[in-house]
C-alpha cells in the first residue's frame, strides 16, 4: 500500500493558462522588442508570458494591457561556478526590482536565488544540460522553485534541451522541486535550426486571470509542463494513479530507481488512458506522456510514502 501526496491541478478549481516562463527580448539579448515578443505568444493562444532577459528587468507593464496577455516580469541571472567550472543561470520569475549584474558581483548560485526571493520572485535553475551541470550542483541549494526540464533555444542551437537526469537524480535525493519547461526564446532561427519559440509551455491552474493568480499557481505547483501533448486528468484513488491524455504513444511513471513503469501503445494503437498501481516504494512519482515525434507532457512530482 501506498500514501501519496500531490498538490493536483487537474482536480481544483480555475481556468488552464497558457505560459512561456523564460523569453529575451531586445533589452538583452533577444531580437524581438518586448511588445512583439507578446504580440508573438498571444497570437500564438499564450495567456502569460514571463521576460526574463540577462540582468535586466524589462517594464512590461506599459504594454502588456494593449497586448491583451499576462506580463510577468522577470530577469536572468549568471552566477557561480559549477562542478564543471560554468556558470550558473538562475531565472527570476515575478521579480519586483532589478538585480544588476555589479550588485550580483562574487555572488553564488545560492545568494541569488535568496536575493530573488527577497525581491518577491521565485528562482527557477535554467537549463542544466546546456550548463553542463550535474544534480550535485543542484542538491544544496536551497528556496528555488524548480529547475528547467526542457528548454527549446537550448535545443536547437545546441542539442542540450533536455535535463532529465539532473531533475530526477533531485527527485530519488529527496528534493521534490518542480520540472518546467520554457522556450528561452532569443527569436533567432538559423539555415538549419526551427525559432526557439513555442515549443516548451507550463499549464498553471489559477484561480483568476492576472500575474498574482499565475505566481500563486506556479508556486503551489499547480501546473504541469509541455512539449506538445495535453494531460487531461490525473486521478489518485487510494494507491491507484489514473491519467488521462490526448492520444500519445507511451506513458512512464518515473521513479526512483527501477521502481517505475513505462506503458507503451502497441500495435499501431495509441495509449489515451493509463491505470498504474503504485507500490510504496517509489518515493516519488513524475507522470510523463510521450508522443511519436518526442514531446513530452509531464507532472510535478507526486510524494509516495509507504502507508
Ligand atoms: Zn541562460
Ligand atoms: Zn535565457
Amino acid at each position: 500500500m501506498a500514501r501519496v501526496e500531490f498538490t493536483n491541478p487537474f482536480r481544483c478549481e480555475g481556468a488552464w493558462l497558457r505560459g512561456a516562463i523564460h523569453v529575451h527580448t531586445t533589452a538583452s539579448d533577444g531580437l524581438l522588442s518586448p511588445e512583439q515578443a507578446l504580440i508573438a505568444y498571444k497570437a500564438r493562444g499564450y495567456d502569460f508570458v514571463v521576460i526574463a532577459d540577462h540582468w535586466r528587468l524589462t517594464p512590461v507593464d506599459d504594454v502588456a494591457p494593449s497586448v491583451g496577455i499576462i506580463a510577468i516580469p522577470g530577469e536572468e541571472l549568471s552566477v557561480g561556478r559549477s562542478l564543471a567550472g560554468t556558470s550558473m543561470h538562475v531565472v527570476a520569475v515575478g521579480l519586483s526590482e532589478e538585480l544588476s549584474r555589479e550588485r550580483a558581483s562574487g555572488w553564488d548560485a545560492q545568494r541569488a536565488i535568496d536575493a530573488v526571493r527577497e525581491g518577491g520572485g521565485e528562482a527557477l535553475i535554467a537549463h542544466p544540460s546546456w550548463s553542463d551541470l550535474c544534480f550535485a550542483d543542484l542538491l544544496g541549494l536551497e528556496g528555488y522553485l524548480g529547475v528547467e526540464v526542457y528548454n527549446t533555444n537550448c535545443d536547437v542551437s545546441a542539442g542540450k534541451g533536455w535535463s532529465w537526469s539532473q531533475w530526477l537524480g533531485l527527485l530519488s535525493s529527496g528534493k521534490l522541486v518542480y520540472g518546467v519547461a520554457a522556450d528561452d526564446a532569443h527569436w533567432g532561427s538559423g539555415e538549419h535550426s526551427r525559432l526557439d519559440a513555442f515549443g516548451g509551455w507550463v499549464l498553471v491552474k489559477a484561480g483568476s486571470a492576472d500575474a498574482d493568480s499565475v505566481l500563486r499557481a506556479l508556486r503551489s505547483g499547480m501546473f504541469y509542463s509541455s512539449t506538445g501533448p495535453e494531460i487531461l486528468d490525473v486521478e489518485v484513488r487510494g494507491d491507484e494513479v489514473v491519467v488521462r491524455t490526448s492520444p500519445v504513444r507511451a506513458v512512464t511513471f518515473l521513479s526512483r530507481e527501477g521502481h517505475g513503469r513505462r506503458y507503451e501503445a502497441v500495435s499501431g494503437g495509441a495509449l489515451t488512458e493509463v491505470r498504474h498501481g503504485l507500490s510504496g516504494r517509489e518515493r516519488f512519482v513524475v507522470v510523463a506522456c510521450e508522443d511519436w515525434s518526442g514531446r513530452v507532457a509531464w507532472t510535478n512530482p507526486m510524494r509516495v510514502l509507504p502507508d
